[in-house]
């Protein structure tokens, strides 16, 4: 489902991403894991094309992200083009990013119908089966500052299934979080994880890395330095640095 192939990003003088390959099959979990500034959340962000990468290429269900080939040649997308693929990439952020002004059924509908034109009354119908799935069938009415940080995080999962996408990311999806809500956010995803979503998951949850992936990936540098099943990678790293992080957030 996604391919990455000798990504660089630079920031400036700031090598960010320094030669990443990864592979994801379709209907698998991705954990990734590893200390901050390590280069995950710009790794997640190449993806959908939120950044653009200086070298190499990534694919998702067989298209490549941001460029059309014709021949030897690679063009960029025009931004409506890459707007489009990215309907197929849902993204889930640390902070929520709802819309304040607009309740949570509009959040939901928000993207199908008011961006992408899709007939209203079936966006109200999808968007209840999704606020349901998520467990906030009663909130549809309500405006995400009358939500606990938990519900608003549910509603922004909901809102990024609302486009049926291929694959999903997740950024740190609990860390803003109080202690206490972390486990019903989880559960969704852990949910969605069993339906056989497709999904790479930025997060510190160990607990989840090892009841929920597939593959567990150790991040640290702008390299991956470590990846394999979470029985190998947590429980038995080969690497020092995986070692030396693990031991900080167990
Ligand atoms: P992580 O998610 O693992 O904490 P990030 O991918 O957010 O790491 O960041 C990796 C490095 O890239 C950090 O040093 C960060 O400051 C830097 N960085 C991220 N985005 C930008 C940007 N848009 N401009 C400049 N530097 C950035
Ligand atoms: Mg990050």
């Amino acid at each position: 489902m996604v391919e990455i192939r000798s990504v660089h990003k630079s920031f400036g003088p700031l090598e960010v991403l320094r030669g990443i390959d990864l592979s994801v099959r379709a209907g698998e979990v991705t954990v990734v894991l590893g200390p901050s500034g390590s280069g995950k959340s710009t790794l997640l962000r190449t993806i959908n094309h939120l950044e653009k990468v200086d070298q190499g290429w990534i694919s998702v269900d067989g298209t490549l992200v941001g460029y059309r080939r014709s021949g030897n040649k690679l063009y960029e997308l025009r931004e409506r083009e890459v707007l489009r693929q990215r309907t197929a990439i849902g993204f889930v952020f640390q902070n929520f990013n709802l819309f304040p002004h607009l309740t949570v059924l509009e959040n939901v509908i928000e993207a199908p119908v008011a961006a992408l034109g899709r007939p209203r009354k079936d966006g109200v119908a999808a968007a209840g089966k999704l606020l349901a799935r998520v467990g906030l069938a009663d909130k549809a009415g309500a405006y995400p500052k009358q939500l606990s940080g938990g519900q608003q995080q549910r509603v922004a999962i909901a809102r990024a299934l609302a486009l049926e996408p291929k694959l999903l990311l997740f950024d740190e999806p609990t860390s803003a979080l109080d202690p206490e809500l972390v486990g019903e956010v989880l559960d969704v995803i852990k949910d969605l994880a069993h339906g056989g979503t497709t999904m790479i998951v930025v997060t510190h949850e160990i607990g989840f890395a090892r009841e929920v992936a597939d593959t567990v990936v150790f991040m640290d540098e702008g390299r991956i330095v470590e990846q394999g099943p979470p029985a190998d990678v947590l429980d038995h790293p080969v690497q020092e640095r995986t070692r030396a992080f693990l031991s900080k957030v167990l």
